[in-house]
């Protein structure tokens, strides 16, 4: 046995976030720019690669893999590394591979990743509105992503519905969100807008504390404080006319850095301990520099010494700047 990855805060670290892509099908107008430039294919780690890190996380204690992007599931061949990491499962080295996705291309995935042993996954969805959606993401189909949903709940999967909470834009949708959630058995988190990378319009005007929401909500529905967990930051309460569990990630109005257990990998290889500051080590020079793991255990273990306390997100209002100068499609959420 290797020893686990603690870093200086006595918090071990076991739970990994792959960003394969950059890329995304989908521009949603609070993550991505309209006129992104994204990283020339050279830059990636190639999926090989991204098992060799992945696979060093998981003999050194990570239990829970998380695939994200941009968006996953348009990286060409990406079943691929699905594939090679159910081994991790197997063996029983890892409790968890899992992935966020805007569930574009669910329809076609959706039974490929439960044979892989992808048990749950998290659904991007701000909006049941086809207008609303197309607005929001630029040019999604809102129908492509309930199919999607469908193909996930047919092949077995478990649904978490992630919602960002968007003031002006959403912010009357989210009991209906919640409602039909529940109906269908799936859990709803909400997440406050992050300061992450340069967008066009004012991320301030964006920012709905859910402290309101749920203020809101708790008008005609009994919010019961539950103990589950899934591993990240949301803390939940369960919904007592719907029995569905509701999450909240206040990254904004409430700091949740005391239990991270998390470090981010991005699709060029390098490692964020902290997805709301920029230091960062690249471990593709690792990876890249020697085929022995040696160099890169120790690129591990020098990043996570580095991990910091906390985040503090604040929204620059004088000077209108984002607090993390990359997007959420860089770092992968
Ligand atoms: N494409 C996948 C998806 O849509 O879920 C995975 C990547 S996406 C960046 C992950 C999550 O981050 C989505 O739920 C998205 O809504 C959220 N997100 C993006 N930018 C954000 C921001 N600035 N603040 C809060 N959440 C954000």
């Amino acid at each position: 046995m290797r020893p686990p990855l603690i870093d200086p805060f006595g918090r071990e670290i076991s739970y990994l976030r792959i960003s394969v892509t950059d890329r995304c099908d989908f521009r949603c107008v609070y993550c991505m720019s309209e006129d992104m430039t994204f990283l020339p294919k050279r830059d990636l780690l190639t999926l090989e690669e991204v098992d060799r890190v992945a696979t060093a996380f998981v003999a050194r204690g990570t239990r829970k893999l998380r695939i994200t992007g941009g968006e996953p599931l348009v990286r060409r061949d990406i079943m691929s590394l699905f594939r090679s990491l159910s081994r991790h499962l197997a063996s029983g080295a890892l409790d968890e591979l899992t992935l966020t996705t805007n569930g574009s291309q669910l329809e076609r995935y959706a039974s490929e990743l439960a044979a892989c042993g992808v048990r749950r996954i998290n659904v991007s969805l701000d909006t049941l509105d086809p207008d609303k959606f197309r607005a929001i993401t630029r040019w999604g189909d809102l129908g492509k992503v309930q199919r999607g949903i469908e193909a996930a709940r047919e092949a077995g999967l478990r649904v978490k519905i992630n919602a960002v909470a968007l003031k002006g834009v959403n912010e009357d949708e989210i009991e209906g969100l919640m409602q039909w959630a529940h109906g269908l058995g799936m859990d709803l988190t909400l997440i406050e807008v992050m300061p992450l990378g340069e967008i066009e319009p004012g991320r301030i005007d964006q920012f709905l504390p859910l402290s309101i929401v749920r203020a809101r909500l708790m008008e005609r529905h009994t919010l019961d404080d539950d103990p589950y967990r899934t591993g990240g930051p949301a803390r939940y309460v369960r919904v007592r006319e719907t029995g569905g569990l509701l999450g909240f990630i206040t990254p904004m109005t409430h700091n949740f850095c005391e239990s991270c257990n998390r470090v981010r990998l991005t699709c060029t290889g390098t490692l964020y301990m902290c997805l709301g500051q920029e230091d960062a080590a690249d471990l593709r020079a690792a990876v890249r520099a020697s085929g022995d793991d040696a160099l890169l255990y120790r690129a591990m273990d020098e990043a996570i010494s580095r991990k910091p306390k906390g985040h503090d997100f604040v929204i620059d209002r004088r000077h209108a700047r984002p607090a993390v100068g990359r997007h959420m499609s860089v770092t992968g959420g």
